[in-house]
């Protein structure tokens, strides 16, 4: 419930228009009637499977046909370990960006980029980015860092049984690099970081994880390290959990904000004055200017960082490319920054400490996702560092672009022309999101 005075009479006012204090009461019970039928058969993909899933939904064949259409049907086994309880796919329909042009340690040259999303004016929008980054020669990019930790807790009887175990862990690090390599190919344990809060010990176990993003690979050698400890400690656990909120998996947190998780990633651009003003048809000073009230703001509402739209382009990216969308919430953080240089142009950049990216597993691999990774050339082993570092500058390109149009009052232009009316835009006009 809203906790403002007047938001919260207006909500009571709302619910006590149509229902009684005690029908709503009711409402909230709960109920032991009979349940519906569960969905069944898990992981098979059989018609017959399938079938029995579609029954339980009571919809109509036309429905039905176009989540599972003849050829998702025939290709279904290609998502047998991607999904359970499959009935179909959803179609999100794919806009291209492009050419970005990148100067990357590990990207090199002129990107298309594909972007699956429902957002009119969203690819309009990176697209217009993209355009003026390549105009000016493209940006540099630079993985700066890279790590992925999985973080077990555990609990002692007292401090100083907790303090024991620290002082053990430590000197088993080599150990548990052994311990861990059993479980992978690809995944290093690295490092550790241990933190004591009174009888319980967080662990954080850093790994690097190849061209995997490898949030299950951490889970899986950090499993066999734990049970190592289990055996092997002096001081035994009372009980101890895989994971307890420590890593950050899928949060927005400051430990990641200020380390790495995934992939760390700064980009940079130079853009001087007359393209600003000819393809974003604002100018580098009012650019700044909002950049200034904007950085501010992010500090007035306690953000992680300071940036305009991550999450766009980065869902986007992610859904189109096989990667786990909701990585997102801990990916789309960072900080952006816009300057004007000492000649008049315009300096923007980006610093995302969290790209959570693979171009191998994961989804990775499913048919029309490693199509779109294969239109940038960064399908499989050898490209996740490459991947971080289009993603870092695709996101300087949304950057670019929304600020642009806010900066020249277009943005609600954009927004009223791409979704509310028509359906393409000419190039180079101000578009936003
Ligand atoms: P994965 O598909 O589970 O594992 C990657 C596989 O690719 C491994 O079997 C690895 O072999 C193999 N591989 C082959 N070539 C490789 C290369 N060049 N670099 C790295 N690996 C290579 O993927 P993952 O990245 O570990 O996990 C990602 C998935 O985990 C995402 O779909 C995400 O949604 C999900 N997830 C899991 C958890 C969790 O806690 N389990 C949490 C969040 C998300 P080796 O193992 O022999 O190295």
């Amino acid at each position: 419930m809203p906790s403002n005075h007047s938001r919260a009479t207006s909500h009571i006012t709302d619910l006590l228009e149509t229902k009684t204090p005690e029908s709503l009461i009711e409402q909230l019970k709960p109920k032991h009637h009979e349940s519906p039928p569960r969905v069944p058969g898990g992981t098979r993909l059989t018609s017959e499977a399938l079938a029995r899933r579609w029954d339980v939904l009571n919809m109509d064949e036309a429905q039905k046909s176009i989540i599972l259409d003849q050829h998702t049907f025939e290709e279904r086994e290609v998502f047998q370990k991607n999904i359970e309880n499959f009935i179909g796919t959803v179609k999100v329909p794919i806009g291209l960006v492009g050419p970005l042009r990148v100067n990357g340690l590990f990207a090199q040259g002129d990107y298309y980029v594909p972007l699956a999303t429902t957002e009119a004016a969203l690819v309009a929008s990176y697209n217009r980015g993209a355009q003026v980054i390549t105009e000016a020669g493209g940006c540099s990019v630079a993985l700066i860092s890279e790590g992925i930790s999985r973080a077990p807790s555990f609990a002692f009887r007292d401090l100083s049984e907790a303090g024991q175990f620290v002082v053990w862990a430590i000197s088993q690090l080599d150990k548990f690099i052994e311990v861990a390599a059993t479980t992978t190919r690809h995944g290093k344990l690295v490092d550790m970081r241990t933190t004591i809060e009174g009888n319980h010990v967080y662990i954080n176990f850093e790994y690097i994880t190849g061209d995997a993003s490898g949030q299950n690979m951490v889970t899986i050698s950090t499993e066999a390290v734990c049970h190592y400890i289990e055996e092997n400690s002096p001081v035994k656990p009372q009980y101890w959990f895989i994971e307890t909120n420590m890593s950050g998996d899928k949060k927005a947190n400051a430990l990641s904000f200020t380390s790495v998780r995934g992939k760390k990633v700064t980009a940079e651009v130079r853009i001087p004055e007359e393209l600003v003003v000819k393809r974003l048809h604002t100018t580098p000073d009012a650019m700044v200017k909002h950049s200034t009230m904007g950085t501010i703001a992010s500090a007035l509402i306690g953000s992680f960082g300071v940036q305009g739209h991550y999450a766009n382009g980065l869902a986007a990216m992610f859904m189109a490319c096989g990667q786990d969308v909701a990585c997102v919430a801990e990916s789309a953080i960072g900080i952006s920054r816009l300057e004007i240089q000492e000649d008049g142009a315009l300096y923007g950049s980006v610093m995302l400490p969290n790209l959570m990216v693979g171009t191998v597993g994961g989804g990775t691999s499913l048919p029309s996702q490693r199509v779109c990774l294969e239109m940038m050339g960064l399908a499989g082993a050898g490209k996740a560092r490459a991947l971080a570092e289009v993603c870092a500058a695709l996101t300087l390109a949304g950057e670019l672009s929304i600020n642009g149009a806010l900066s020249c009052h277009q943005f609600t232009r954009a927004h009223q022309r791409l979704a509310r009316g028509r359906h393409s835009t000419a190039a180079g006009e101000p578009v936003a999101t």
